[in-house]
């Protein structure tokens, strides 16, 4: 029988009236005679909210307690789903991510998935049932619950689809679709009919906030069509799938802001063989997540400042470990901005199109926007600017690329 995973945002599932609304589309896929597993996010803005709780409580919570406390979101959510789908008279349960065995490593709030048990699901859809997960958590191997990062209830969606060899995983949320640029800054943004895997990795990598990153990477790897659109219609959304050579004919399919940055510079490192390599190992042990690298020269080459781009959530503990460092082995001070945006153009096409970078930095130099640094990849160019300049440079590139065009 076809299987089908539908997931519902926060904003989808924010009151009782939306609750049942998507109770509603789970009924009719299942009518439809499709397998249906829900995966929900907790209601509206409550992960917010229990995170400025703890902060009123305590500046740095325990992250073990930090688990402990945002999974309680989900769990309501996942209650009131079946309790919706009960009253309608057809047969759900709700399952914790430890109830159905969704084991992670033991990374507190940033844990990744390892194995997902699929015995107690495929049981309960065997039985007849609406399986309702709850998203973002998991447990690690001696019980602990563990989150899989903020945005991962499409992550868990996109996971279980991959395992239970789903045909489609489906993603309900705000907005009908993938924007060639967020729609909130950029009003001028269009709707893609779809995008390829590759190009909304990248874009989800590069700030696009619609689609959680590792939720792409599960379902590239196991061939997971993926389908974001509303939970308001029943208009088709974006279809993210494998790169069809038509995808290729423009070289950027969208631009992306990335707001909740900051830049940690280490100063005046002796340039030698495996200085970076010493930082970064270091960076890393604390399970830091390095976003771009930053790094210059002077003093004739003999001197270095290397840092790097971070989410503005480790910014604390990066600047902790940097001056740990560089206190310990006599480096220069530790610099760090936390008024820095990043403004980036994602397209397959930039494989076989040239001149993007160069159309990119022209459209800056226009609007007069400074840029700090930039950083390539083969589909993604992206440069930092100061961040009350990142609206409009978004602005203008999404422009500068005619992405505002049909
Ligand atoms: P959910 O709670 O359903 O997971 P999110 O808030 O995580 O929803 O994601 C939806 C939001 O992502 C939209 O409201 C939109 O403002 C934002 N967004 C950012 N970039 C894009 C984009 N390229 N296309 C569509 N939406 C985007
Ligand atoms: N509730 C979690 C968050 O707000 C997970 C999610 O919504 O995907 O980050
Ligand atoms: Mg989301």
């Amino acid at each position: 029988m076809a299987l089908i995973v539908q997931k519902f945002g926060g904003t989808s599932v924010a009151d009782a009236a939306k609750i049942q609304r998507a109770a509603r589309r789970a009924i009719r896929a299942k009518m439809d005679g499709k397998q249906v597993v829900m995966v929900v996010s907790a209601m509206g803005k409550t992960t917010d909210t229990l995170i400025a709780l703890a902060r009123e409580i305590a500046p740095h919570p325990p992250k073990r307690e930090m688990d402990m406390l945002l999974t309680t979101g989900e769990q309501v959510s996942i209650a009131l789903m079946a309790m919706a789908i009960h009253a309608s008279g057809h047969q759900a349960i709700s399952l914790t991510g430890g109830q159905l065995g969704l084991v992670t490593d033991s990374v507190h709030t940033q844990a990744r998935i390892q194995t997902i048990s699929q015995d107690r699901i495929t049981q309960e859809l065997v039985a007849g049932r609406i399986v309702i997960v709850a998203g973002f958590q998991g447990i690690d191997e001696s019980g602990e619950i563990t989150t899989l990062g903020r945005g991962a209830s499409d992550t868990t969606a996109a996971a279980l689809a991959a395992v239970l060899g789903a045909e489609l995983c489906e993603i309900y949320t705000d907005v009908d679709g993938i924007y060639t640029t967020d729609p909130r800054i950029v009003p001028q943004a269009r709707k893609l009919d779809a995008i390829s895997y590759d190009e909304m990795l990248e874009m989800a990598a590069v700030g696009a906030g619609v689609m959680h990153s590792r939720a792409i990477e599960f379902a590239k790897k196991f061939n997971v069509p993926i389908h974001v659109r509303s939970s308001l219609t029943d208009q088709p959304g974006t279809m993210i799938m494998e790169t069809t050579p038509g995808l290729e004919d423009v070289a950027v399919r969208g631009a992306t802001l990335k707001e909740d940055l900051a830049t940690v510079v280490l100063t005046r490192l002796p340039n030698n063989p495996g200085i970076a390599a010493e930082v970064f190992a270091e960076v890393g042990r604390h399970k830091i997540l390095v976003d771009d690298i930053i790094q210059n020269y002077y003093d004739d080459g003999r001197l270095a400042n290397i840092g790097f781009s971070t989410n503005q959530t480790q910014v604390d503990e990066a600047l902790e470990v940097c001056k740990r460092m560089a206190n310990d082995r006599g480096f220069g001070e530790v610099e760090v901005d936390e008024n820095v945006s990043k403004v980036s153009v994602v397209g397959v096409g930039m494989r076989t199109h040239t001149g993007v970078a160069a159309t990119m930095f022209q459209a800056l130099a226009k609007a007069r926007i400074n840029i700090d640094s930039i950083s390539t990849s083969e589909i993604v160019i992206s440069c930092i600017v100061r961040r009350e300049d990142g609206p409009r440079a978004l602005q203008a590139v999404h422009e500068a690329f005619g992405l505002d065009q049909g």
